[in-house]
């Protein structure tokens, strides 16, 4: 896929994720840096206020697509505080934001996931944002169970030379990453070309609430690996294998959680970036992620990614354990 002939749907995803950075950078600055006396979750606020952004810039472009999104406008109506907030993030880009409108563009988030629809995490690895450390604005768009685009915008991941890059890929056609203060510099996305197990570059969440840390661990030793799992919040783990900069990103269940399935805008982003750098994902039982289940993935449990060169060998050691 030649620059010039980026599917429109793609290049729209793409705009999107500047505004988005600003919001969550604006958040981040006034928020969490100055450290003032918000009685609010600084979260819930970027979270809103991106929702709300991707909503309308939907409703504008692609009035006929539903929307799902992980917020609902429910609690704003009840907090006009926060609905000051969040709207005032919002007018950062789009001046004439009403309060009204602001909540009615995050409800469009809350669409069943039929047919044609884009999914959104606004805010992917919220404790990550907290902690100043990574998080994700993660898009994509599924038609007919099929994940058509992926855009993981990733503002505080430092990356070849850049801190802040975005990571685009289309069905087929490949991915791509550029920085955020260069949009005209694009590079294809290529997953490393290492076989040896023993050389692989693990990714794990930053939360052991979302994993299984200690069957990771032990995963690591059998698998003779001797470089530590590198904990990182979001699918920036995702463009991080995708880019060729790990080898294996892995989500166990938790012990506590068993019984938990992947919400799709926690996957679907990236999964089509890593697919389209040559990469492999499944569930830890070795099935194909399949996201025509609605808001989750109920077919799956754990997701299992690697660069794909010995994928089921890979996964067959975690299995034995
Ligand atoms: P990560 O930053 O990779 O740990 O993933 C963050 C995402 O994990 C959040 O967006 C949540 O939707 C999701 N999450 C929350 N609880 C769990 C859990 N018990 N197991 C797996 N994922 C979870
Ligand atoms: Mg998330």
């Amino acid at each position: 896929m030649h620059k010039t002939m980026i599917p429109d749907e793609l290049q729209f995803a793409i705009n999107l994720m500047a505004g988005c950075a600003t919001i969550t950078r604006n958040v981040q600055q006034k928020h969490i840096i100055q450290q003032n006396k918000a009685d609010r979750s600084p979260v819930t606020i970027a979270d809103y206020a991106v929702q709300a952004y991707v909503a309308q810039a939907i409703l504008q472009s692609y009035p006929d697509d539903v929307m799902v999104g992980e917020e609902t406008g429910n609690l704003l109506l009840q907090d006009e505080s926060l609905l000051d907030e969040v709207t005032d993030q919002v007018k950062a880009i789009l001046p004439d934001s009403k309060h009204d409108q602001v909540i009615a563009w995050i409800d469009h988030g809350q669409s069943q996931p039929v047919g044609r629809y884009w999914v959104l995490d606004p805010v992917d690895g919220t404790k990550g944002f907290l902690r100043r450390m990574q998080y994700a604005t993660a898009l994509a768009l599924i038609e007919d169970g099929e994940v058509i685009l992926g855009v993981l915008g990733c503002p505080n991941l430092p990356y070849a030379d850049q801190v802040g890059v975005m990571a685009y890929a289309y069905h087929d056609q490949g991915a791509w990453w550029l920085p955020y203060n260069q949009q005209t510099q694009t590079t294809p996305m290529r997953v490393s070309e290492i076989k040896d197990l023993s050389q692989f570059r693990i990714l794990r969440s930053f939360e052991d609430s979302h994993t299984d840390s200690s069957r990771i661990d032990s995963f690591a030793r059998h698998a003779g690996v001797t470089v530590d799992p590198v904990r990182m919040d979001s699918q920036a783990k995702y463009f991080l294998l995708a880019g060729g900069q790990a080898e294996l990103s892995m989500r166990l269940l938790a012990p506590e959680r068993t019984d938990y399935r992947e919400y799709i805008w926690d996957q679907a982003p990236g999964y089509r970036v890593v697919l389209e750098a040559g990469g492999t994902i499944t569930d830890t039982d070795g099935k194909s992620l399949d996201f025509s289940t609605g808001r989750r993935l109920t077919n799956n449990r754990g997701i299992f990614s690697t660069n794909g060169w010995i994928h089921e060998e890979v996964l067959k050691v975690l299995q034995q354990l």
